[in-house]
């Protein structure tokens, strides 16, 4: 068995998602389940409508909702449907498109948006995308059938970016997706979607399609079958030894580690979703990343070993916010950091880069995080500076700490841009470091430069 994921630009239209249907059908020797991102730019679009709505912006949330469903149409006509599949996903982008335009005239009214009816909002791209996908594997004579996400990613209800329930995830895979399997079907559900306890829409976040394939094939694996790998489809090579938006000339990683892949992936490398590798590396599952539009490209596999020592990627991420606390009482006192991160905990904050000294300890979080409850809470134990606008930037590789030498090379190639903060030796697996976000790009650049030539 395989799980087999698209992103949104391997679904971006009609003929798209015809050729990825082609690519599946190819592989049915291999039982393939499918799992989809909203097309491109639909989930962008159902945001805008749900900021639209808030703002009672007639105008715009008109013009989000004449996107939404005109792109999908659009794909209905490219595909060719005939007959009871052309009507069914006609019928269904009309259902949408008016629940849509009744939530965001509801969230006009009240002038309330709550994250619960966002993920609602947000989560038609996947229902949609489903139904095309499901629709096209057909059209070519693939017995497909289509599961509601919601009837298997059991999440809890922190609405936005849920937590799934693994255990119930798979109770619900061997419930209902695997009869499907087992009746020779090929199963295509939606990525990023979720039901709280209560049934209602949640969403894992920005990206969650890579969770979803994951969690997927985990469950999978927990009802007894074999899953050979779970495969994350994409719109480039695989993983590559930095973000080729911002470095000309990354290359590809034909293999690295399940460890090395999650530090990539939560220091920044957008190209996996930071929490896929969770599902596989319990049940040692191969991961590997594809490209869509180039399927004879090797492409990166993921697993517990990799071969080769060294530096082998570079991740970056902007969004960051620092604190320094310093207490003078600090000086021998055992509990300090106990007690500064009880005020992460109890905030719900995880924090990313911790650097201590003597009577300090700075740490780096999500800017987006309650920086002003953070800095009262601190405040009353210690003194507290903060600093936003930062980039924590990631050295990715094997036995990093026991390799002489990587921390000066990294330094000298960074020659005059200011470090932060630096975390180093936490990790065999990365050192990481934190500079001023507008020079996040060229600290990238530099390093790359150094460490691929
Ligand atoms: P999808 O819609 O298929 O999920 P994403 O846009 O989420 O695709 O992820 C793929 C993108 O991730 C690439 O187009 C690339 O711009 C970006 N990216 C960032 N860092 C890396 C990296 N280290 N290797 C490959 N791609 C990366
Ligand atoms: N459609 C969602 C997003 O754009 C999830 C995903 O693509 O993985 O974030
Ligand atoms: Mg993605």
């Amino acid at each position: 068995m395989i799980v087999v994921k698209f992103g949104g630009t391997s679904m971006g239209s009609g003929e798209r998602i015809a050729s990825v249907a082609r690519l599946v059908e190819s592989r049915a020797a291999e039982t393939p389940l499918v799992v989809v991102s909203a097309m491109a730019g639909i989930t962008d679009c159902l945001l805008a409508l749900s900021s639209a709505a808030q703002k009672s912006d007639r105008a715009a949330a008109d013009k989000a909702l004449s996107q939404f469903a005109e792109k999908h149409r659009q794909a209905v006509e490219a595909l060719g449907l005939s007959g009871e599949d052309a009507e069914a996903c006609s019928d269904e982008i009309t259902r949408e498109t008016v629940r849509l335009a009744d939530l965001s005239t509801g969230v006009s009214l009240l002038g309330e948006l709550s994250l619960r009816t966002t993920d609602a909002i947000a989560a038609s791209g996947e229902l949609l995308s489903s139904l095309l996908m499901t629709a096209a594997l057909r059209k070519i004579g693939v017995d497909a059938v289509r599961i509601d996400p919601r009837e298997w990613m059991a999440t809890d209800a922190q609405y936005g970016c849920a937590i799934p329930d693994e255990s119930r995830v798979s109770s619900l895979v061997a419930m209902r997706v695997m009869p499907e399997v087992k009746a020779g079907k090929v199963v295509v559900t939606g990525g990023f979607v979720g039901a709280a306890p209560d049934g209602s829409f949640t969403t894992l976040g920005r990206g969650g399609s890579d969770y979803s394939a994951a969690l997927l094939g985990g469950g999978l694996h927990d009802c007894g079958a074999r899953v050979d790998a779970i495969e994350i489809w994409t719109d480039v090579d695989g993983i590559l030894t930095a973000d080729p938006r911002i470095v000309t000339g990354a290359r590809l990683v034909p293999e690295v580690s399940y460890t090395e892949a999650a530090e990539l992936a939560f220091f920044g490398a957008k190209v996996l979703h930071p929490a896929t590798i969770k599902p596989a590396v319990s049940r040692e599952i191969l991961v590997k990343v594809k490209n869509t539009f180039r399927p004879q490209a090797p492409g990166t596999s993921i697993a517990r070993t990799a071969e080769g020592e060294g530096v082998r990627a570079l991740a970056m991420r902007k969004g960051v916010a620092a604190v320094f606390i310093t207490s003078p009482r600090m000086l021998l006192a055992y509990g300090f950091a106990a007690r500064v991160f009880s005020v992460f905990e109890k905030l719900k904050v995880s924090v990313d880069v911790i650097a201590t000294s003597e009577v300090s300890i700075s740490v780096t979080f999500d800017e987006k995080s309650p920086i002003d409850d953070i800095v009262s809470e601190l405040a009353q134990f210690s003194d507290v500076e903060t600093m936003t606008g930062l980039a924590v930037v990631s050295v990715v590789g094997q036995n990093l700490r026991s390799t002489s030498g990587i921390a000066s090379r990294i330094f000298t190639a960074l020659d005059a841009i200011n470090v932060v903060l630096i975390s180093q030796g936490a990790s065999e697996t990365n050192l990481t470091f934190v500079v001023e976000a507008e020079n996040g790009a060229e600290a990238l650049r530099r390093l790359h430069k150094e460490f691929f030539g």
